[in-house]
Formats: structure tokens, C-alpha cells, sequence
């Protein structure tokens, strides 16, 4: 909150309406101190709440401000899966995902990083119970040294893994590199970069094959397009990490339906939005209306802004101390 403060003194009085002016008068004004971490997410939030304030006073969905939607809903996969402890684990993640299938979801994404062995167990299981199908995607949260992400990659890739997410280290751009290029499975990363500059290093050493800008702390909405113009120029998909809010969801719900996947053929494939289905009150109770999945997509709102409304009085006992 006290981000959100100092880099508002640079804003306030001026035009929502210029958020990308905006948006350069506060990096200018803070960059000597603010490019990574908290005060990038900082500048992240106002950037954001520009673009909600700039469609409602034009009164379009962010959606068409971004250049408009390429669909009208996009489809999510579930985030869960997490870990517990017992021998009896591989049977629960089952369940897990089976609930998530039994929800209309078509798609997840499972923790790995227990050990190679734990692993496999755990998406063996998960694998049975969801059939060969139902695209399933694996998160290390960087919990593997290169030796470990590559063995558990080869272990993997008879179990048809979408993309195996933050293999190693954030800044072990070598080590990512290497995986990539000795893995079959999908390199996908960058929750914790920020701004273009972070991500000009991910794309420029070939770490990734799909880039996961957060777009609540790597720089909002405006940054982010720049980010998927750099990814997509090299040739790198981008599938934004979402977690956390309602606002975290609807900011990446507008930006993924405005995304096309590469390499574009005549039956394109489609990007994938992350919908984290942990216990979240930030998520479910403060903003307003609640996301559904219908067919394993959600709808993109139609309304001006972002969509979503917060509840005020809800967001200040979160706040409080
Ligand atoms: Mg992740």
C-alpha cells in the first residue's frame, strides 16, 4: 500500500486516459528504486486501475481497448493440486482433479517438487484419472536444481505434459536454457520477472517456450502488451500467471482474449488463462461477479472497464492490520 502511495503522488489530478504517459512518468520517476519487487507491482496495480478507469469513461471493456478480443471466452485450466502429506497423496490428487473435471474444467496444472519419485506417483495418478486427453500441466515453483528438472522431465514426457513451469531458479537463465533444449516438454516461466527488461533476458537466452508475465506485478497492462509484442516477436507464446484477485483474474481474462498462439495455423490453438482454485476470499469475496466455467471457458465480460466491482468496506478489514 505505501508502493501504491508514492507512485500515486506522480498521478493524481492527471488524465486516466493517457495511461501509457502515465505509466512512463511513474517508471521515470522511480526507477532508480522501483523495477522489480513490491513497487513494480505497485506501479502494476495503478496501471491497471488506469485501464479500468479509461474504459469505464469511454465506456468499452478493456478488452476492445487492448485492440479488441479475438474471443469472446477464454478458456482456463485449474490450478490446484497441491501438495499434503500421507501416504495416500496420489489417491486425493486424483480426486482433486477429478473434481476439477467434474467442475468443467478441460484443463489443469499439478505441484511437482516433492522428488523425482513422489512426482511421477503424483502425476501417474492424475493422469489415470483424467485420461490421455485432458491437456496437464506441471509447476515445479522452482524447486529443482538442473540436474533434478531434467530427470524429472524425462520422466514426464510419457505422461503428455503441457508445460513443465518454473523448472529451476528465476535467475538461472543457463539453466533453463539447457532444460529447454534437452527437455520434449514445453519450458514455461516468469512469473517473477518484471518489465520488458526482465523478460528481454528469459527470451534472449531461449529459456522459455511460453512466457507467464504476472501482469500485477510485471508492469500492468501496459507493459504486459509490450511484453507479448517482445515474446511473440521471438517467437515465445504467452499464457499470463493469474493468481491472487478477482482483479488479477479479469486483467489476465482481457489480455488472453486478445492473444493469439504460435505458430498460427488453421487450427490455432488457443491460449490457456490460469484459474487458481485454492481457498481465496481475495479472490471470491472482494470483487464482484464471481467468474464461472462453463465448458471449460469463461466468459469475457462485456461491460466497461475491467468487470469487476470491489467491495469497499471488505477491502479495508483486509487492509487493517
Ligand atoms: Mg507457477
Amino acid at each position: 500500500r505505501a508502493g501504491v502511495e508514492h507512485l500515486a503522488q506522480f498521478i493524481i489530478g492527471q488524465n486516466a486516459l493517457h495511461q501509457a504517459a502515465l505509466w512512463q512518468t511513474m517508471y521515470r520517476r522511480s526507477l532508480d528504486y522501483a523495477r522489480r519487487g513490491v513497487l513494480a507491482a505497485a506501479l502494476s496495480a495503478l496501471d491497471i486501475a488506469l485501464w479500468d478507469i479509461k474504459g469505464k469513461l469511454l465506456g468499452q471493456p478493456v478488452a476492445v481497448l487492448l485492440g479488441g478480443p479475438r474471443r469472446e471466452s477464454v478458456r482456463v485450466y485449474a490450478t490446484g493440486m497441491y501438495f499434503s502429506h500421507g501416504p495416500d497423496q496420489p489417491a486425493r490428487l486424483a480426486d482433486e482433479a477429478r473434481l476439477y473435471l467434474a467442475q468443467g474444467f478441460t484443463a489443469m496444472k499439478m505441484k511437482v517438487g516433492l522428488g523425482i519419485a513422489e512426482d511421477v506417483a503424483n502425476v501417474r495418478a492424475v493422469r489415470e484419472a483424467i485420461g490421455a486427453s485432458t491437456p496437464l500441466m506441471v509447476d515445479a515453483n522452482h524447486a529443482y536444481s538442473l540436474c533434478e528438472a531434467l530427470a524429472l522431465a524425462r520422466a514426464l514426457e510419457p505422461f503428455g505434459i503441457g508445460w513443465f513451469e518454473e523448472p529451476v531458479s528465476p535467475e538461472d537463465y543457463a539453466g533453463y536454457r539447457e532444460l529447454r533444449e534437452r527437455s520434449a516438454i514445453p519450458i514455461a516461466g516468469g512469473e517473477c520477472e518484471y518489465l520488458c527488461a526482465g523478460f528481454r533476458h528469459l527470451a534472449v537466452e531461449r529459456c522459455l517456450d511460453i512466457a507467464q508475465p504476472d501482469l500485477c506485478a510485471a508492469g500492468g497492462l501496459t507493459e504486459g502488451q509490450r511484453i507479448v509484442a517482445l515474446m511473440q516477436t521471438l517467437g515465445i507464446n504467452v499464457t499470463p500467471h493469474c493468481w491472487g484477485t478477482g482483479i488479477a483474474f479479469a486483467t489476465g481474462l482481457h489480455l488472453a482474449s486478445t492473444l493469439d498462439v504460435l505458430p498460427g495455423r488453421l487450427r490455432a490453438a488457443e491460449p490457456l488463462l490460469e484459474m487458481d482454485r485454492t481457498e481465496n476470499p481475495l479472490r471470491d469475496a472482494l470483487t464482484t461477479p464471481l467468474f464461472c466455467v462453463e465448458a471449460g471457458r469463461v466468459r469475457l465480460p462485456t461491460i466497461s472497464g475491467l468487470g469487476v466491482d470491489v467491495d469497499a468496506a471488505l477491502l479495508r478489514e483486509f487492509a487493517a492490520p
